[in-house]
């Protein structure tokens, strides 16, 4: 497939976790992807490189998802290197460790709300300008939202805006033949959910769901997939995909 006619996907946080493992999956389907990540140049270019290696189109281009004008870089690299845009999945996000909201401290309540909220805002922005016809955005929400663990509130509280977001967003986009979904996983063996976690409480939590393990990030990307090409009756929907915990 010519750099001109492949379908081509953005993919925030594509470095790492469960963007990484969308990376992959979008670039097997034969999407061009431009791999988004907010520090690590080493796993931006080596999620790149990935792909590239087995014959598919990618490129890594850094950008913080909370500012509008490097977001607004990413797409026009997007554009420049691969004509256009079909797909962008904005899996890009940062968790807020337990603390009780009684004493959270507020810098921390900022940060997770500018990475977690304004960066799928200002992702959601550039998508809804510039996607293509037949396309799809896919934003990243939590189950944590419908099991409303003590100790979340700010995670949780900037996720449920994602969702509120995104329901309007589709009915917004009335017309374009662009889907908007959110994603909603619970818990995803990646180093945001292992890092935040003690063993006991992996533990625990792995034991949950009906299905008795973690998610992998493969799992979730199998539905990003699906969402991002076949899914097209699929529209204005939060998908919580956890093996079953709820
Ligand atoms: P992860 O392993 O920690 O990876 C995070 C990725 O996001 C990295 O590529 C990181 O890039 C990038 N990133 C962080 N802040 C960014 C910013 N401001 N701008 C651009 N990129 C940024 O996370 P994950 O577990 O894969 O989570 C992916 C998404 O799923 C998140 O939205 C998360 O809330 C959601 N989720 C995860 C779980 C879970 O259990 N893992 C459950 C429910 C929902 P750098 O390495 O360069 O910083």
């Amino acid at each position: 497939m010519s750099a001109t006619t492949a379908r081509v996907a953005i993919v925030t946080g594509g470095s790492r976790g469960i963007g990484r493992q969308v990376v992959s999956r979008l670039a097997a389907d034969g999407y061009a992807v431009v791999v988004n990540y907010a520090s690590n140049d080493a796993e931006g270019r080596s999620a790149a490189e990935e792909v590239i290696a087995k014959g598919g189109q990618a490129l890594a281009i850094r950008a913080d998802v909370s500012d509008e004008v490097a977001v607004a870089a990413l797409f026009d690299a997007a554009e420049e290197a691969f004509g256009g845009v079909d797909v962008v999945v904005n899996a890009a996000g940062v968790m807020t460790p337990g603390t009780p909201l009684v004493d959270l401290d507020l810098n921390v309540l900022d940060r997770v709300m500018r990475v977690n909220m304004r960066g799928a805002f200002v992702v959601a922005q550039q998508a809804a300008r510039r996607l293509r016809r037949g396309g799809a955005l896919i934003t990243f929400s939590t189950s944590v939202t419908k099991l409303a663990h003590p100790g979340y509130s700010a995670y949780n509280a900037s996720k449920s805006a994602v969702e509120g977001m995104t329901l309007i967003l589709a009915r917004e986009l009335r017309g374009r033949d662009i889907t908007v979904n959110t994603v909603a996983p619970g818990p995803t063996a990646t180093d945001l959910f292992l890092g935040a976690n003690t063993e006991e409480a992996i533990a625990r939590l792995a034991a949950q769901p009906p299905l008795e393990r973690l998610g992998q990030p493969a799992d979730i990307a199998e539905v990003v997939a699906f969402l991002a090409g076949p899914a097209r009756w699929v529209n204005g929907q939060v998908l919580l995909v956890n093996g079953g915990i709820i």
